[in-house]
């Protein structure tokens, strides 16, 4: 049977290294190392850098990988292009696992961009925003003259920041009466999101929409040409176990 190397830091991939550890699949599961206290995945886990395609490429080929699966966020565009070049390199047979995008309701009053400096370019004072688009796009963000940030991550800020961000660490999965009772009590009134997908974090969409609350969706950046992608952890076990 063919040793399988996930890369991920998502819902997904967990479920994936489950599935194909249940399989009796030999499964490698590699995390980046950013999040202090990382959930982890079922079977054998590597943390940190691999050192862009060639330190990848190396180590597929050392670790005798028979097939790699992308299951990283569908906004880590550095690893998937890494991915695309060390399995081209080497031979392996490579597939992209990525949660479908979430898509707006007739309810909904989104607004999408195709970046954080365009999602940054229409927050205009005086505003009092709703900020989950990751603790390091934050330098994005702070340096708006009168908009005020509910910042929400699930580790801190890596440098301090000014006072008009006020930073919640937290980790969802959340709801939507929770999510309700941020927008209330910090008098929110724009959510800035990327378009991350899946349904861990889409109670604040759902409280956005019962609270009229505008949202500015940031796109995903473009896949590059040619990937083989799934949008189902069973798809890609399937795939993965040949
Ligand atoms: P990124 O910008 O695409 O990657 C930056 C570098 O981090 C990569 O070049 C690679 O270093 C290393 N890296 C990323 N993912 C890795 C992995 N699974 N295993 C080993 N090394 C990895 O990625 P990112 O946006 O920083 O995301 C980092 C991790 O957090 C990923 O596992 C991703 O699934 C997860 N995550 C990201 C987001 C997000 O919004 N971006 C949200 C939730 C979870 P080398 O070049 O040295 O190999």
């Amino acid at each position: 049977m063919r040793r399988v190397l996930i890369l991920g830091g998502t819902a997904e991939a967990r479920a994936l290294a489950a599935e194909l550890t249940e399989r009796g699949v030999p499964v490698v599961s590699s995390l980046a190392g950013r999040v202090a206290t990382p959930r982890l995945p079922a079977g054998e886990v590597r943390l940190g850098g691999f050192g862009g395609p060639d330190g990848l490429a190396a180590w597929l080929t050392e670790a005798k990988i028979g097939a790699l699966v992308d299951a990283t966020h569908p906004f880590a565009a550095k690893m998937t292009a890494s991915a695309v070049e060390a399995a081209e390199r080497t031979g392996t047979p490579l597939l992209t696992l990525r949660r479908p995008g979430w898509r707006e309701g007739p309810e909904d009053d989104w607004r999408r961009v195709p970046s954080l400096e365009a999602a940054a370019a229409l927050l205009a004072a005086p505003m009092r925003v709703f900020l989950t688009t990751g603790r390091r796009s934050l330098p994005v963000f702070t340096g708006l003259p009168g908009v005020w940030l509910l910042a929400r991550s699930v580790d801190p800020p890596e440098s301090p920041v000014p006072d008009h961000v006020h930073v919640l660490l937290a980790r969802g999965p959340y709801t939507v009466e929770g999510e309700l009772a941020l927008i209330r009590e910090h008098r929110l009134d724009m959510l800035v999101t990327k378009d991350s997908g899946g349904t861990m974090t889409t109670p604040k969409l759902d409280a956005a929409r019962r609270s009229g609350l505008p949202v500015i969706m940031v796109d995903r950046p473009p896949p590059p040409p040619g990937l083989r992608q799934v949008d189902t952890v069973r798809a890609a076990a399937d795939w993965a176990q040949g």
